[in-house]
């Protein structure tokens, strides 16, 4: 697996940064231009070599006016995109295609024209990607993609930091930029030129930096939250720090979005009344990005950085966790409409399923995903559907409230092994199954407090939350483990 660092230039001056500036946007167009040609299903099938071949031969390079290399590389950096966004659209037609299709020859048939992009002259694999793979634009003006033998870099004597050279829009003739780092980037480097400096962003292998930390012992399921960044199956909250974060950013892109609004307004009244010295200056001096979107990177960090320690404390104790598969798209994006609270949890979610592939990798812990349909409604008590009121969870059959995202977690390590729910059982199919053990074990239990020592007499109710010592309703780990290992447990119910 490849981890991404990033050195930062220090120092550099303005001439050079201008002639980066300038490289980086001439590039831009060349970026713009494939992903316009290619973007779609003209570009399946066609490599960038043959792109390039055709550039050169039909005179559309000389357009560019940068250097041959420069140009290549950004061609070959853009195609990879163009593919990496084709994968990520298969994704959802593999699904399709397993519904659509009934007899294995037909769904292999389909999986491997898909497969091998041979799908263009299939009607109904054709329409699907077109469905789900929109054409992309490219307005990256900022990037440069220098080929590992396109740059050296080299020390000053008395120097620690490194130098890098890299070519300029003229031949043989090298722009060095002095870096914040020791260490000498290597392979592929893509150079970001923003903010007055140049980022040089680089793939270095993680099995040289595999971590000494090494993993717990337990295993434990973990739930998305939207306060906290993991809740486990101990109960224990990870990342509490997240919800504030997410909230007080949420409210700031409010007021400063509708803000916005209001001056892009004056601007199309001063437009409407001829007055286009009035709007261009507001345009140009109010509504600028920079700021924002350094304030937009500066967040971003953060919201990684805590999530990446939550991660870490998890595994800290875990040698197998489970959890449930976050990049599945279960709330469709019409619902969220306007709320920037919720966008902002749902984003959050892509940076934990990251933090959780990357961290168990390195430390060595396993990593099973688990359907999560109704995993935050069922009562891990009685294994019903309970009433979910805030972030409590009532239990209607026996009336034990539960935290929610504790409920969550624990309800997630029970569906690892669970033999009818698999992690593609569609979420009505969850329900149902649901529903049909909720039935078969109420009818063999006794009538609920008939027996002085019946289930509640064991219930020791409202222990103290292990996470932060708050009477969060929610019974440790231990209890109800013993209670769901009571005689409510329908047979098929899979032991640990
Ligand atoms: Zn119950």
């Amino acid at each position: 697996m490849k981890v991404t660092r990033i050195a930062y230039s220090n120092n550099l001056n303005r001439a050079k940064y201008s002639q980066l500036v300038e490289q980086a946007h001439r590039l831009g167009a060349v970026r713009a231009l494939v992903w316009r040609r290619f973007g779609s299903i003209n570009g399946v099938g066609i490599s960038d070599r043959q792109i390039r071949d055709q550039w050169l031969a039909d005179g559309t390079a000389e357009a560019f006016s940068v250097l041959a290399n420069a140009w290549k590389e950004t061609v070959r950096d853009a195609m990879a995109d163009i593919k990496a966004s084709r994968e990520a659209a298969k994704v959802l037609v593999r699904k399709a295609i397993h519904h659509h299709y009934h007899t294995q020859k037909e769904r292999r048939d389909a999986y491997a024209a898909l497969k091998r992009d041979t799908w263009t002259s299939d009607a109904f694999l054709c329409r699907l990607m077109r469905k789900h793979w929109r054409h992309g634009v490219s307005r990256t003006v900022n990037q440069i993609v220098v080929r590992s033998d396109q740059y050296r870099t080299f020390t000053l004597p008395g120097e620690g930091n490194v130098w890098l050279a890299v070519p300029s829009l003229a031949r043989r003739k090298m722009i060095s930029i002095p870096l914040n780092t020791t260490v000498a980037p290597t392979g592929t480097l893509r150079l970001i030129v923003r903010d007055m400096r140049v980022e040089v962003h680089y793939a270095i292998d993680a099995a040289d930096l595999r971590e000494l930390r090494p993993c717990g012992t337990a295993k434990i399921a973990v739930d998305k939250g939207y306060s906290e960044v993991l809740t486990d199956s101990e109960g224990t909250h990870h990342g509490q720090e997240l919800g504030d974060l997410l909230r007080t950013e949420s409210d700031y892109l409010k007021t400063k979005n509708a803000r916005r609004a209001r001056i892009r307004a004056v601007i199309e009244r001063a437009r409407n009344a001829g007055d286009h010295a009035k709007a261009d200056r507001i345009a140009a001096n109010n509504l600028g990005t920079i700021k924002r979107d350094r304030r937009h990177r500066r967040f971003t960090s953060r919201v990684r950085t805590v999530t990446f320690t939550a991660v870490h404390a998890v595994v800290d104790k875990a040698k197998h966790i489970i959890a449930e598969d976050l990049t599945r798209p279960f709330v469709s994006r019409k619902r969220l409409g306007k709320d920037t609270n919720r966008r902002l949890a749902t984003w959050t979610k892509g940076i934990t399923a990251e933090a959780l592939t990357h961290v168990s990798e390195r430390r060595g812990s396993a990593l099973t995903l688990v359907n999560a349909a109704y995993t935050s409604q069922v009562a891990p008590c009685c294994q019903i559907l309970g009433k979910r009121l805030g972030d409590r969870l009532h239990c209607t059959q026996c009336g034990d409230v539960w935290q929610a995202d504790h409920a969550g977690a624990i309800n997630v390590l029970e569906r690892d092994g669970d033999p009818d729910i698999s992690l593609h059982t569609p979420h009505t199919r969850v329900r149902q199954i649901l529903q049909e053990r909720a039935d078969r074990h109420r009818t063999r239990l006794p009538v609920q407090d008939s027996s002085p020592t019946g289930r509640r007499a064991n219930h020791p109710m409202r222990a103290n939350c292990p996470a932060n010592g708050k009477q969060c309703a929610a019974r440790p780990m231990s209890a109800a483990r013993s209670i769901a290992n009571f005689s409510i447990r329908p047979d098929n119910w899979p032991r640990q």
